[in-house]
């Protein structure tokens, strides 16, 4: 079981509206104001996977990814508030493109996705990030981290389809397209099963295969060693320059062992984008450390 706290995490829309009335009267420089940005964030660049050898770079960077970010703050302290709207679509009936796949109704597929948002938010809202950020203007600033996720018909940072695949199903084509395997499309698509044993739609037992999902959807990359498709970790890049190599782990973006998002380094695509955030509104950051 991944169950964790029973804090309740589930996103308020007025927080949202809030932010994005603050965001409108954000002033170049200002030090107690509020910036936005909402569309596609990196790549950076500074993810970079390794090879099965679990040294070599295989070429594969972070993910662009679709959101949106509020930098918020009093001059002292603040909030960096990672928003994503996702959009179900009911592909359980389409056998056509995924043979192995049992029909949900509507209906159902609305009761089981309703689950997602706050399962999500509990794996990645658990570990409570802070970003110390330094520029030239304001000095060094304290940053909370917060994930909301809502469910919504219009407007989606990410389509994702739906399939109802028992496992993995026959199907299991290394590249997934036809079988129970879910994966994000970068920058703002995916394919979520409900039929895999790790989902949260069910309520049942695990539900840490969304939460790892969410990962990608804010550009992270698989830390799992995969020798098939090469795969062999991940080195990451801080922006204080500093580096770390995670390979062959148990965390969440890796065998998921451990079924929240916990190492600082799953923080580091959201401390890029709060970067790019200030740097857009007339800030030069000097210094940002994930703690
Ligand atoms: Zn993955």
């Amino acid at each position: 079981m991944c169950n964790p706290t029973t804090v309740n995490y589930a996103a308020e829309a007025e927080d949202i509206t809030r932010l994005r009335n603050q965001a409108a009267n954000g002033r170049s420089g200002c030090c107690s104001c509020t910036f936005r940005k909402s569309g596609k964030f990196g790549p950076t660049g500074k993810l970079r996977q390794l090879r099965a050898d679990g040294v070599t770079p295989n070429g594969q960077t972070d993910n662009q990814w679709t959101g949106e970010v509020f930098v918020s703050s009093d001059g002292t302290r603040g909030e960096v508030t990672v928003y994503s709207r996702l959009k179900a679509i009911n592909k359980t009936a389409d056998t056509t493109m995924y043979p192995d796949t049992v029909a949900v109704s509507d209906a159902d597929l609305t009761a089981k996705v309703a689950r997602l948002p706050p399962a999500i938010e509990r794996a990645w809202n658990a570990r409570g990030w802070k970003l110390k950020i330094t520029d030239a203007k304001c000095g060094q600033r304290v940053f909370d981290v917060r994930f909301i996720v809502t469910t919504v018909d219009s407007g989606e940072h990410y389509k994702l389809d739906f399939v109802n695949v028992a496992g993995m199903g026959v199907n299991n084509d290394v590249r997934g397209i036809s079988s129970g395997r879910s994966y994000i499309l970068a920058p703002d698509r995916g394919k979520f099963n409900l039929g895999d044993d790790r989902t949260a739609t069910d309520n049942v037992g695990d539900e840490c295969l969304e939460p790892h999902e969410y990962g990608h959807m804010i550009g992270l990359i698989d830390e799992y060693r995969d020798v098939p498709m090469d795969r062999g970790g991940v080195k990451y890049e801080f922006p204080d320059r500093s580096t770390e190599t995670a390979a062959v782990n148990g965390e969440l973006m890796g065998s998921m062992t451990v079924k929240t998002a916990q190492p600082n380094r799953y923080c580091v695509t959201i401390a890029y984008a709060a970067i790019a955030v200030l740097e857009a509104n007339g800030f030069a950051v000097t210094d940002c450390v994930i703690e």
